[in-house]
């Protein structure tokens, strides 16, 4: 099983509680706040963690990602990049 889908299930079998601290501490090592795609819609909606909550409701023109050097990439084993513009990780895993 790759890292992301052993993160995956282990954070779907968290209890709520847990769960939302897990998302909490992810969301507060998010950089997409530096990142040259993040808009000032996106940060009006306080968006942020686009690799797991999925796409901005916002329009995202990529002008750059930078996910591939977050702290999330690593710890959650993620393989992907643009999540703001094309949805999170386990939608475009297919899953
Ligand atoms: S990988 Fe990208 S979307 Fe996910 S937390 Fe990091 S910067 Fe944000
Ligand atoms: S998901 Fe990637 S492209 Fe979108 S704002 Fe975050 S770092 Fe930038």
């Amino acid at each position: 099983m790759d890292k992301f889908t052993e993160m995956r299930e282990k954070m779907d079998k968290m209890p709520a509680e847990e769960k939302e601290q897990a998302m909490i501490k992810n969301r507060s090592m998010c950089i997409c706040g530096e990142c040259p795609t993040y808009s000032s819609c996106m940060k009006e909606k306080d968006e942020l963690l686009y690799c797991l909550n999925g796409k901005s409701v916002c329009p995202a023109v990529m002008k750059g990602c930078i996910c591939p050097t977050c702290p999330v990439t690593g710890m959650m084993g993620l393989g992907k990049a643009y999540y703001c513009a094309r949805g999170s990780e386990q939608e475009l895993r297919g899953k």
